[in-house]
């Protein structure tokens, strides 16, 4: 539908470090098998989504929503003739800067680094990882990603000023993104939005009376669901009703990117890059409904008191152990320590903190601060 506006891998701005061509692998496959291999991608496995695990063996971790939005958006991507292997590279990568313990990871990390005049952003941090951070190859830093890609991880989810970022100059900050980077971010709003729905009423938090009174649209569905299987125990009652929003989301982002290319007389990628503001979104109506989700599960879940006494609680020990490596460096492991000589002390320490899984810095804390 939208092939005219598919980033061609032939336009590719290519590697940092030139590498000869696989006989058979594309480019962006390459990106997304680097990327499945590091090291960061594991660790997702051990990086709270939204829910610690254990309280139950079946809540979302980052690597399971990673995978989910990585499916969600090839879904679209395919929907639309875009570059479903650039798509697929970008999502499987959009998480990897993420630190432990979800947005209280971020937010300490972020409250730290702002006292040494600096900020902690995940986008920025998962373009250290593929540039610096990952050890695979005896001739380079980093994974050696393609410019798409990096530029993707930089620009999923927001806009850099060029002024702000001098850093980030060669990223084109003054151009938008190619419309599969740009279906990222809401790629993984759908993706959070349900899963959190799901998960919170598997902890209990939520129920579907609750949720039907807040979302108009998961009403309507959740009657169908009644009216349709008037046998069925609520909870597949609320399955149905939860594959029916899911299901109206993504066509609803389909359907709103066609809309706002065909309203712009968008009809070139280069187009796109020029368009003064991204394309991809959600119609009207599916975006209300996002909305009124996320109203909710903030209001109901993220904010409610298990979650937000775990956040505090999980907050704080990172607080404590980024002081406590501010405070006695010689505590960090060896390769951190020579960085120190290097990068200044701070940013080493937020490095170090930012790529642990949640159990690793439990356990470094027990080890630490007893
Ligand atoms: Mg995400």
């Amino acid at each position: 539908m939208l092939a005219r506006l598919r980033f061609p891998n032939e336009r590719s701005r290519g590697r940092r470090y030139w590498q000869a061509p696989h006989p058979y692998r594309g480019d962006y496959q390459r990106d997304r098998d680097r990327i499945i291999h590091s090291r960061a991608f594991r660790r997702l496995e051990h990086k709270t989504q939204v829910f610690t695990v254990p309280d139950s063996d079946h809540f979302r971790n980052r690597l399971t929503h990673t995978i989910e939005v990585s499916q969600i958006a090839r879904t679209v991507a395919k929907a639309l003739g875009l570059n479903e292997e650039l798509v697929e590279a970008l999502a499987l990568s959009h998480d990897i800067g993420h630190p432990p313990f979800g947005h209280a990871g971020e937010e300490a990390l972020d409250t730290e680094m702002r006292k040494h005049g600096r900020r902690f952003d995940h986008n920025l941090h998962a373009l250290r990882i593929v540039e610096h951070f990952e050890h695979r190859y005896p001739a380079f830093e980093g994974l050696n990603l393609t410019f798409e890609v990096r530029e993707g991880i930089v620009k999923h989810s927001r806009d850099y000023r060029p002024a702000e970022f001098p850093e980030l100059s060669e990223y084109l900050l003054d151009e938008r993104p190619p419309l599969e980077a740009q279906l990222i971010d809401l790629a993984d709003e759908i993706t959070y939005n349900c899963a959190d729905l799901d998960d919170a009423v598997e902890a209990g938090l939520l129920d579907a009376a609750r949720v039907r009174k807040e979302v108009e649209l998961f009403d309507r569905f959740l009657s169908q669901a009644e009216a349709e299987f008037p046998d069925a125990s609520a909870a597949l009652q609320f399955n149905e009703a939860l594959r029916a929003l899911l299901s109206a989301f993504v066509s609803g982002l389909i359907e709103g990117t066609l809309d706002a290319v065909e309203h712009g007389r968008v009809t070139s990628m280069d187009a796109v890059r020029a368009h003064p503001e991204r394309l991809a979104r959600l119609q009207p109506r599916p975006a209300e409904a996002s909305r009124q989700l996320r109203a909710l599960l903030s209001r109901e879940v993220y904010n409610s008191p298990p979650l937000a006494a775990e956040r505090r609680h999980s907050g704080a020990k990172l607080i404590e152990l980024f002081h406590l490596f501010m405070e006695r460096p010689a505590q960090l492991p060896a390769a951190y320590g020579r960085q120190a000589q290097d990068v200044p002390l701070h940013q080493v320490v937020c490095d170090y903190l930012a790529g642990m899984t949640d159990k690793f810095l439990l356990r470094r804390h027990q080890e630490l601060i007893p």
